[in-house]
C-alpha cells in the first residue's frame, strides 16, 4: 500500500499530536492546503508515554508572567538553569527557545482545557528538581494525559490530518541527504509512505532496559532510523532514572519522599543505615527526584540499586517510621517547606501513611485504585528509567542533519543537559513539537520528490529485512532479556569501564545473531532497541566522570562515583558508520551562551 502526504509525522504523544495540528494551523494562517498524515505504532491516545504516564505529580515546567522572579525577562532564569544546573552540555540557545515559548505553550494548552491547577485564576506552581524558581504547573498525577487528551481534541477539528493507527514506521527514505519518504507495517503487510518532510516524535528507548517506567514498545525506533538515515544523535548516556513502583509504573518523587518511608530489603532490613544518609537526605530526594551526581542523595539510589542487583528486593513501607525517626527531628526548613504543602490537615502525623494522606491525598487514592493499600501493604521499588535526556540531534527550526526531517519531544535532543529541570520535557513536546509541525510545512512547500526512485529503495529496503530472519536464530524474547539484563546490569544507576564493556560486548554478540522467524515488526523493534542501546553504552564509556545521572564508578564497590572533570564539558554525538554497522561517538561542543 502506498500513502502520500506532504508531512509524515511518526509519533502520536505531546509532540506528534502539537506537530501535525501546528503544520496545519501555520497552513491555514498562509491560506495553504496541507496533507498530513500521523502514524501511530498503537492506537491514538492509548500508546507512548504522554498518554500513559504518571507520576506522583506530574509537572510542566513554565516561565509565566506571574512566576518568579518576576518581571519580562524571566524566562531567562528559565533558560540559564536549564544549561547551567544541566551540567553545560545543551545547546544554550535552544535551552533559550524552550523558556521563551514556555508562556505561549502553557496558554495554548490552557486554551484547549487541560485542566491545570489554578488558585483565584492564577496557575500554581511549585519547585522541582533542577530548577531554583517555582515553575511547575500540573493537573495532578494525570498532567501528561490530560495533555494528550486536549491535544487529541483539538486534532479532531483538523480536517487535512489523516491518522494512520497501528503503523509502526521502520525506515527513512533519504535521497541525496534529502528525506523524501518512510517505510513500515500496517498488520504486517508493508506500507511506503510519500513524504516531503517528516517530524520523528517517537518518544524514549525506555524499552531497552527491564526496569522501566515506560509505556510497553517504547523501543527508540526513532533514533535507530535516524541514526541509519545518516542523522545523528546527542547526550545519548544522559538517561533519567529514579524511584519507581515497577509494577503500577508510577515514577515516585517528591511527597512520597517528603512523607519519609521506611525502606527495607527482602529480609526487612533497613539497608539505608549502612550508608552516610541521613532522613533529612531521604526527605530532600523529594525535590532531587532522578539521580543527579550534584546532589548527595544519588546516594540512596545507589544503596537500592546494589540491594537489587545483588538479587534482593527493596520495598518502602508507610506504615511505621525509619528506625529513630520522628516527624520532628526534621530540620526547621524541611519541616516549613512540608506544612507548605499539607492539602489535608488530619491531625496526626506520626506515621510516613499519615504523612502522604495529609500532602498528597491524590498518590493514596491512586495506589488504592490499582488494589494497592499503602495503610497495610508494602510498596515494591526500583531505580527506572524514566527519561531521555538526548536524541536525535536538533538545531533551532527542530531540523536535522538530514533535510526535510525534524525531531522533537523526547525522541529529540541537544535542548536538555545532564540534569534536567522537572517537567521540562512535556514542556519540551509542546515547544518543539510546534516549531518542528510549522518548519515541516515550510519545507514540504519548496520541495519536491521523485516516486519512482522512492518506491525502488523502499523494496530494497523491505528485501534487505529478510536477512535478519534463520529458522535456527535465536529467540526474541531471549534476545531482548539478554540485552534487558546488561543494561539494567552495567548501564543504569552503577556504570563502570569493566562493566560497560561486558555490556558491549553482549550488544555486539546479540547484533550479529539471526533471529527465528517472527513478524516482522517485533524483529525490527529489537534492531532498533541495539542500536540504542550501543549508543548509550559507547557514550557512557567515552565519559569518564561523573555528571547528572551519569554516575561513574572506578570499581563496582566504591562508594562514591568518580567526581565531575571540566575536561568533559563537552556532548557526545554519535553517528552510524555504515560500512562497518557500527556507532562511532565523539565530543563536540555545545553552542555556549555570548559572552
Ligand atoms: C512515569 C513517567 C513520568 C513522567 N513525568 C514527567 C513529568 O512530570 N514532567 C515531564 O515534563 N515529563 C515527565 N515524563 C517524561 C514525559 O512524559 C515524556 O518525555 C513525554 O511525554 C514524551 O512525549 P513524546 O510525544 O515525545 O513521546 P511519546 O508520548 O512517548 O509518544 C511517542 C509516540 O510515538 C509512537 N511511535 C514510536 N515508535 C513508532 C514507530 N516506529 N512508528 C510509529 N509510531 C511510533 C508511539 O506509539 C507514541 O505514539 C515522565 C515520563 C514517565 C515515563
Amino acid at each position: 500500500m502506498i500513502y502520500k502526504a506532504d508531512v509524515l509525522v511518526v509519533g502520536s504523544g505531546g509532540a506528534g499530536l502539537r506537530a501535525a495540528i501546528a503544520a496545519c494551523e501555520r497552513a491555514y494562517e498562509s491560506r495553504k492546503r496541507i496533507k498530513v498524515l500521523l502514524a501511530s505504532k498503537g492506537k491514538i491516545g492509548s500508546c507512548g508515554t504522554t498518554a500513559l504516564a504518571y507520576s506522583d505529580r506530574m509537572a510542566f515546567h513554565v516561565t509565566l508572567p506571574t512566576t518568579e522572579p518576576k518581571g519580562e525577562d524571566n524566562w531567562k532564569y528559565h533558560a540559564k538553569d536549564i544549561y547551567e544546573i544541566g551540567g553545560l552540555v545543551s545547546d544554550y540557545d535552544l535551552a533559550e527557545i524552550l523558556a521563551k515559548n514556555s508562556a505561549d505553550a502553557y496558554f495554548y494548552l490552557d486554551s484547549l482545557g487541560v485542566p491545570f491547577v489554578k488558585e483565584n485564576g492564577v496557575p500554581v506552581q511549585f519547585v522541582t528538581d533542577g530548577s531554583i524558581y517555582a515553575r511547575a504547573c500540573f493537573t495532578g498525577p494525570d498532567t501528561a494525559v490530560q495533555i494528550e487528551k486536549a491535544l487529541i481534541r483539538k486534532l479532531g477539528e483538523m480536517k487535512d490530518i489523516e491518522v494512520l493507527e497501528d503503523v509502526m514506521i521502520s525506515d527513512l527514505i533519504v535521497v541525496n541527504n534529502k528525506v523524501c519518504g518512510a517505510i513500515g507495517f500496517k498488520e504486517n503487510q508493508n506500507i511506503i509512505i510519500l513524504a516531503k518532510a517528516i517530524v520523528l516524535a517517537t518518544g524514549g528507548a525506555g524499552s531497552i532496559y527491564k526496569s522501566n517506567v515506560f509505556p510497553p514498545r517504547m523501543t527508540g525506533d526513532g533514533y535507530a532510523m535516524a541514526l541509519r538515515a545518516g542523522a545523528q544523535l546527542v547526550n545519548m548516556e544522559f538517561i533519567q532514572i529514579g524511584l519507581s513502583s515497577p509494577k503500577t509504573k508510577l515514577a515516585c518523587s517528591g511527597s512520597i519522599m517528603r512523607c519519609v518511608p521506611r525502606f527495607v530489603n527482602e529480609k526487612g532490613e533497613e539497608f539505608l543505615l549502612n550508608y552516610p544518609i541521613t532522613y533529612n537526605d531521604v526527605f530532600e530526594k523529594g525535590a532531587t527526584w532522578p539521580i543527579s551526581y550534584e546532589h548527595k542523595t544519588c546516594l540512596i539510589d545507589i544503596a537500592v540499586f546494589r540491594e537489587i542487583a545483588r538479587g534482593g528486593k527493596v520495598f518502602w513501607d508507610f506504615t511505621q517510621n525509619p528506625k529513630g525517626f520522628e516527624f520532628e527531628h526534621l530540620r526547621e526548613d524541611l519541616k516549613q517547606r512540608y506544612y507548605k504543602e499539607v492539602k489535608n490537615q488530619i491531625g496526626s502525623r506520626k506515621t510516613p501513611y499519615e504523612r502522604l494522606c495529609e500532602i498528597n491525598p491524590q498518590t493514596v487514592e491512586w495506589f488504592l485504585k490499582r488494589g494497592i493499600d499503602l495503610r497495610n501493604q508494602m510498596l515494591e521499588i526500583a531505580p527506572s528509567i524514566q527519561h531521555f535526556q538526548g536524541g536525535v540531534k536538533i538545531r533551532e527550526n527542530a531540523n536535522t542533519a538530514i533535510e526535510g526531517l525534524y525531531a522533537c519531544g523526547e525522541c529529540a535532543g541537544g535542548q536538555h543537559g545532564a540534569n534536567r529541570p522537572g517537567g521540562n520535557a512535556l514542556l519540551d513536546t509542546q515547544v518543539f513539537g510546534k516549531i518542528a509541525g510549522e518548519s515541516s510545512f515550510e519545507f514540504a512547500l519548496n520541495t519536491s520528490i521523485d516516486e519512482e526512485s522512492i518506491v525502488c529503495q523502499a523494496n530494497r529496503l523491505f528485501e534487505s529485512y529478510k536477512s535478519y530472519i534463520a529458522e535456527d536464530g535465536i529467540d526474541l524474547e531471549n534476545a531482548i532479556s539478554e540485552l534487558n539484563r546488561v543494561m539494567d546490569l552495567y548501564a543504569s544507576v552503577v556504570r563502570h569501564q569493566d562493566g560497560l564493556q561486558k555490556a558491549l560486548m553482549k550488544i555486539e554478540e546479540l547484533k550479529t545473531r539471526k533471529i527465528k522467524p517472527v513478524e516482522y515488526e517485533y524483529l525490527l523493534e529489537l534492531k532498533n532497541m541495539l542500536l540504542c542501546a550501543e549508543a548509550v553504552v559507547k557514550s557512557c564509556i567515552l565519559r569518564d566522570e561523573s555528571r547528572g545521572p551519569h554516575l561513574m564508578f572506578e570499581n563496582y564497590s566504591d562508594l562514591w562515583p568518580k567526581p565531575r572533570d571540566e575536561r568533559y564539558n563537552v556532548y557526545h554525538v554519535c553517528r552510524l558508520n555504515k560500512e562497518t554497522n557500527q556507532i562511532e561517538v565523539f565530543p563536540m561542543q555545545s553552542v555556549k551562551p555570548k559572552a
